[in-house]
């Protein structure tokens, strides 16, 4: 995984243009109920449908683009492209980006909720998700590249 940086975040964006939160609006961290990090899920419909998956980690968003959505199903896989890190004020954005910016089209928030960390070594991390659809244990394998997949175990 990169380094933590909000780099590529700011130069993808026009922030007189998109109503995304700036990368300096780093948001209320760890905000979650219990003290756990939080988690969210963004279903995305910019010229190809994703799902964003998002968790609170090193003070920023890891973020992966999970095209058919993170399984809800145990034993299901699927693909996770991991992209660039995203201010913790994210985890609240819905809003329509408009035509001619980066990912232009509309966010809305599928889930969020809240996730314990398990395991997290440099090909894997594992976590349990609490959230309002997500529930259960996921495992996110790194497998080359960006690509990872995303896995509920139980
Ligand atoms: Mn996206």
């Amino acid at each position: 995984m990169r380094a933590i940086s909000l780099d590529e975040y700011k130069e993808k964006r026009k922030f007189s243009s998109t109503p995304e939160p700036g990368a300096e609006q780093q948001g209320a961290p760890s905000g979650g109920l219990e003290g756990n990090p939080r988690f969210v899920v963004q279903k995305h419909m910019a010229s190809h449908l994703h799902y964003d998956f998002r968790l609170e980690m090193d003070g920023v968003l890891k973020s992966w683009a999970v095209p058919k959505g993170v399984p809800e199903v145990a034993k299901v896989r699927r693909l996770a492209v991991e992209t660039e890190d995203h201010p913790i004020a994210y985890i609240g954005f819905e809003g329509i980006i408009p035509e001619g910016q980066y990912g232009a089209g509309s966010v809305e928030i599928w889930d969020s909720g809240e996730y314990r960390l398990e395991d997290r070594s440099g090909k894997k991390i594992v976590f349990e998700l609490e959230g309002q659809r997500l529930k259960g244990r996921y495992a996110l394998i790194h497998t080359q590249g960006k690509n990872w997949i995303i896995i509920k175990t139980g």
